[in-house]
């Protein structure tokens, strides 16, 4: 392998990347874009593509952005950094190329992003290559879902996933930290599943001690108001990132969420939909929807996990606990080293040596570690945060 077809890719923003900058290997010339299936090294293949729009956010959850940290000081990327629309297209339409065949686009807040839904009339015509279109969804606050919701269905978008901790209007506001009122996000759930982007799921972060007594309550209203067109989910509080001062203690086991809902409303076991699926699904055993247990503490599921993230400024990370990244916005702006652009072959074959090496199984490692030295200070690491690489 010769020095001149290394390209040096580095993490921009995480301090970690200072030692060991990875490269991408050599990319063969004349590189056709390949349609096959990419299995990583231990097997798993890709299929979801998570494309970060925004690392800002207009919640300052204590979980995933708080205020200390992320204050009137922080510096977010600058407009030069992001990936442009045509070029969230371009490298999506490539990952596309490399099997990707589910496209979820998150943030920081993605309704933030300016004319979001010319991002997703673009993603929406793209085509896998036995002609089908993509599993097109988004994650979002709701905040901003009321206004949006039938702009974004008819610009091509499938689904939404929408995050909402408490149906209690004084927890969320806490929980949000910017006094945002429950009864908009509920607006906004409303318009999504009457824009037609259903079956919405509701995705609810669970923190022993701070929100576990609106499990129930949570699960009352969306059964009764919206029954199988709304999904709620328990996410288990995760160490993600490094900023938020996570504990084993505030995690409030889905087991145990599970065993106060069936207390409740009594619940029988769902097969999986497909494989590499988060969630653990349950249906209300009188017929009224289902809900999902989302487990990456207490039941690691990296054995399947076949999604691949980029953030905001063309980075790709291969787990949601990575250290850094890989540099893609490198070759979407530069050059091979006799000055005209990479290919597409050539960064799809760049995509395919990175996923082919991949063997990231950061849960499965953590829950092997003893409970004491499982904070965010305990590991020693410098993980990404989840406002940067999103959900
Ligand atoms: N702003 C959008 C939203 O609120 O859905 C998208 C980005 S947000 C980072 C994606 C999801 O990550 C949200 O559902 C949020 O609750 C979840 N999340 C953030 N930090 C988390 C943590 N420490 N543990 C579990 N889930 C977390």
């Amino acid at each position: 392998m010769s020095e001149r077809n290394i390209i040096a890719i580095h993490d921009l923003r995480n301090p970690a990347s200072g030692a060991g900058i990875p490269e991408i290997p050599a990319l063969p010339a004349g590189a056709e874009l390949s349609s096959g299936l990419l299995a990583d090294s231990l097997g798993r293949t890709l299929h979801d593509l998570r494309i970060s729009v925004t690392d800002r956010c207009n919640f300052r959850c204590s979980y995933c952005m708080p205020k200390e940290v992320f204050d009137k000081d922080y510096r977010f990327l600058p407009q030069t950094a992001l990936l442009s629309f045509e070029e969230m297209l371009r490298i999506a339409r490539i990952f596309v190329a490399c099997g990707v065949r589910k496209i979820r686009l998150t943030g920081g807040e993605p309704l933030l992003r300016r004319h979001l839904e010319d991002l997703v009339a673009m993603l929406a015509n793209l085509r896998t290559p036995d002609g089908a279109p993509l599993d097109l969804t988004l994650t979002t606050n709701g905040s901003l879902l009321a206004r949006k919701a039938a702009a974004l269905r008819q610009a091509g978008l499938r689904r939404v996933t929408v995050s909402l901790d408490a149906m209690d209007d004084r927890i969320f506001r806490a929980m949000n930290d910017v006094d945002f009122p429950v009864a908009d996000v509920l607006a906004g759930i409303d318009a999504a599943v009457a824009a037609g982007l259903g079956p919405v799921k509701v995705n609810m972060v669970v923190k022993r001690g701070t929100n576990e007594h609106e499990i129930v309550a949570m699960a009352r209203h969306f059964r009764e108001r919206h029954g199988g067109q709304v999904v709620l989910r328990f996410i288990e509080y995760m160490d993600v990132g490094a900023t938020n001062g996570w504990r084993m203690d505030q995690v409030l086991p889905s087991a145990e969420v599970r065993a106060r809902l069936h207390a409740a409303f009594p619940l029988m076991p769902l097969d999986a939909a497909q494989p590499g699926e988060t969630a653990e699904r349950w249906a209300y055993a009188d017929g009224r929807g289902e809900v999902g247990f989302i487990s990456s503490v207490t039941q690691a599921f990296c054995g399947d996990c076949n999604r691949a993230r980029l953030s905001t400024e063309g980075q790709l990370y291969l787990c949601l606990f990575a250290e850094r990244g890989h540099d893609l916005r490198s070759l979407l702006r530069g050059a091979h080293p006799s000055g005209r652009p990479w290919s597409d072959a050539e960064i799809a074959a760049a995509i395919g040596l990175i996923w082919q090496r991949r063997d990231d199984r950061y849960s499965q490692l953590r829950a092997s570690q003893p409970a004491e030295t499982a904070t965010t200070e305990g590991s020693g690491r410098r993980r990404i945060e989840m406002s940067y690489i999103g959900g």
